[in-house]
Parts: C-alpha cells; structure tokens; sequence
C-alpha cells in the first residue's frame, strides 16, 4: 500500500517521493487515515517508526484544505526537549516545501527575541517545548486563539521532566474544540490520566506492544566491574572498529568525564547533556552524524529526538534510573527496519536496576561476560545511596503516575 491510497495531496507526496519513502510505516498506515476523519489518536509508537510523518503528514494536508490569507497558528505541537522540536520542524518543513506552510519554533535555552519576530511574522504550525511556550503566553507574543490541531510528541517523556503544570496552563490558553494527538513511547498510568483530560473518544493505536523494545535491536547486557566498563568500552569501539557509538550515562558530570577519558584513549569523543548551549549540543550532534566525531556520549533528556540516520551501536555505559528510559536509549538505533546492537554495561550493584527494565520490556537480557573484563565477584558492592534503592525508585514511580514531579527529572526550558 502506497501512500497515495492514504488520501496524502501530490505536493506532500512529492515531498515524501523526495526523501525516498516508499512504503508508509505501519504507525503512518494507521495514524494517517485516522487523523484524516479528525478523530483524536493515541498512538503508541517510538522514535524511530516513522511517528513524526504519521502526525505530521495529515496535519499538513488538513491546513492545505482550509489554507486562508492570513496566518495563524493553526497546529501546535509540544515536544519534551529542544532537540526533538527542532527535528518536528524540519520535518514539517521537509514535507510542506512543495507548499506555502510556514512552521515556527519556540524552545528554551535561546534568546526569546528571534522567535518573537518570526511568530509576529507568523506561521501556520508552531512546534514548541512547554516551558518556553509558557513565556511567550505570559509575555503575549504567541497568539493560540486559532488552534485546531494539537499535538503531543513524546508525552511519556514530558510528564517525565515535570511539565504537567506548564502543560495544564498551556491547555487553558486553546480552544475548546480541537483535534487532539498524543504520541508515547511507553504508556503508563500517568499517560493514562492525562489522555482522559485531553482525549475525546480517541483512537487508540498501537504499533509495537506496548512498552516493548524494538525488535530490530539486539540486546546484550556485560556484567563488569563499574570501575573497568571504560576501558572496556575503549576495547570494544577499538577492537570492532566501530565507527559511530551512542553511549548513554545517567549524569552530565558522567558523561563529561568519560568523554575526557575516551579522547585520552585515542577515540574521538564529544559529550551532550543539558548544561551544554544550544550552540555547542547542536555542533557536537553535526560532527557525530558527519563522522568527525566517533562516540557521543549523552545523558537521556540530552539524546532524546535524536535522528541518526543508520546508527548501529549504543552503549548503557549505566542503566537509567527511569527503566522506561531504556525503550527511548536502545530505539536511538535500529531506526526505520535498519538493525542495531545495544549494549548495557552492569556491575553488580546496578542488577536491581537490569530487573525494573526487564520488568518494563516484559523480557529478559541475555547476560554476558567478556573474556578479560569478568567482574570480580570477591569485591562488596558499592554501598546504594538514597537515590538508588528500589524503594525510591518505586516512591518516583507512584509519583509520576500521580502527575506529581520526581526529584530525578530536571526541568528544562
Ligand atoms: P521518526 O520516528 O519520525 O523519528 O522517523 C524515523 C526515521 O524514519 C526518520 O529518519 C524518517 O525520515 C524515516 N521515515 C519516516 N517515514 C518513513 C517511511 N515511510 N519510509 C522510510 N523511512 C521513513
């Protein structure tokens, strides 16, 4: 089935036709015809399957049916992070060019002044973080009156960094009747809770079963000594000669020492978290996918909406805190039928954290030792601080169903 048969107009589909899709995406397949009837959808799908096209293509087709003169900010679409409301505006833009639709953003971490002018200018669709939405609210630079369509990428993630205030108020500012979306990597009681306010009798698809890890990935976990998974890392990238490596770690300080430690191993190595500038996160990102840079190291809001095409190795260098987490790090490869290898480095502190992911993909990893890294099973295992006993884990848990903030989630803007 081609796109064409989806109702998709020939301007969009010459722009689709431009980046090579042949087939659509079982969550295109599904969302496309959906959001087509104006139903409101939620869709279980993660980065990876073609989801920002499933929204992004009948919205498109939707303004072209009822395009006016004027321009006003008819489709919205709130994003977690930066990086990934930077990619839904190129992808808007990718597939409206053949067409006179006009995408804007507004995001944190930049001066507010740019945007302001180009949402004076004015735009059809405006892809935004919450928090900095929330600003130009406040200040009365963004005019939502006219919104028809919203949409909400990566909900699971924004709930996660504390955004449902911002996200309540942001609410209150649009109008009533409106087609509402809402894309989840995974689906939670939180999810759940915040799909009965927005949805009206929605469409509920589900591409992949739910909270489960790609099937194109596969998942190997090694068991090592915290303080050798460096070297082991450096063993691996080097031995295999892997050419473009994710690594995740749980803390900017992380990823930063170990991005140190890697270049003084001879591989070249940026880190991108959340205290780097926008600037400096979005030049790391380019000297990755240009193949100047061979490992990036990431924390998990940073590597969020990340795109590379053709990415075949991560490494958990730690395991997240937000089990939940692992779907979104491990789906950073394997993208669009390609497939990828997921590494997951565990010492033998870290086997509660192996058990919650288990518990979340409804699976288990196979557990590996690497001849020359086995962990050394005399030593005691590091003491658990507060924050990584499983009854706090469990206390942030509860608290993200009830919509409240967990102590972990830093909130950006
Ligand atoms: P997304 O899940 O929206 O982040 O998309 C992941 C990747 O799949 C992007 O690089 C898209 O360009 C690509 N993609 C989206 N739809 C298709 C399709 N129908 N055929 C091939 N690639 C696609």
């Amino acid at each position: 089935m081609g796109f064409s048969t989806l109702g998709i107009n020939e301007d969009l589909l010459k722009a689709v036709v431009a980046q090579g899709y042949k087939e659509p995406t079982p969550i295109q397949a599904s969302a496309i015809p959906a959001v087509l009837k104006g139903k409101d959808v939620m869709a279980g799908a993660q980065t990876g399957t073609g989801k920002t096209a499933a929204f992004a293509l009948p919205l498109l087709q939707k303004i072209l049916e009822n395009k006016q003169q004027n321009l006003a900010i008819k489709t919205l679409v709130l994003t977690p992070t930066r990086e990934l409301a930077q990619q839904v505006h190129n992808s808007f833009e990718t597939y409206a060019q053949f067409t006179d639709i006009k995408s804007t953003l507004a995001y944190g971490g930049v001066s507010i002044k740019t945007q302001v002018k180009a949402l004076k200018t004015g735009a059809d669709i405006l892809v935004a973080t919450p928090g900095r939405l929330f600003d130009h609210i406040v200040n009365g630079t963004v005019d939502l009156s006219h919104v028809e369509y919203l949409v909400f990428d990566e909900a699971d993630r924004m709930l996660d960094m504390g955004f449902i205030d911002e996200i309540n108020r942001i609410l209150k500012r649009l109008p009533p009747k409106r087609q509402t979306l809402l894309f989840s990597a995974t689906f939670d009681e939180a999810i759940f809770k915040l799909s009965k306010t927005l949805l009206k009798n929605p469409e509920l698809i589900e591409v992949n079963e739910r909270n489960k890890a790609t099937t194109q990935v596969e998942q190997v976990v090694y068991n090592v000594d915290a303080d050798r998974k460096r070297e082991l890392v450096s063993h691996l990238i080097g031995s295999k000669n892997w050419q473009q490596v994710l690594i995740f770690t749980r803390t900017k300080q992380g990823a930063d020492a170990l991005a140190k430690e890697m270049c003084k191993d001879g591989l070249k190595t940026q880190s991108i978290h959340g205290d780097k500038s926008q600037g400096a996160r979005e030049k790391a990102l380019l000297e990755f996918k240009s193949g100047k840079t061979r490992v990036l190291v990431a924390t998990d809001v940073a590597a969020r909406g990340l795109d590379i095409e053709q990415l075949s190795y991560v490494i958990n260098y730690e395991l997240p805190y937000i089990a939940e987490d692992y779907i979104h790090r491990i789906g950073r490869t394997g993208r669009a039928g390609s497939t990828g290898l997921a590494i997951s480095l565990l010492s033998p502190d870290e086997n509660w954290l192996l058990e919650e992911v288990e518990a979340v993909i409804k699976d288990r990893l196979p557990q590996q030792w690497l001849p020359g890294y086995e962990p050394d099973l005399t030593k005691k295992p590091a003491k658990d601080d507060f924050k990584n006993t499983r009854s706090a884990q469990k206390r942030r848990t509860k608290k993200r169903a009830s919509g409240e903030k967990t102590g972990n989630n830093r909130r950006r803007r």
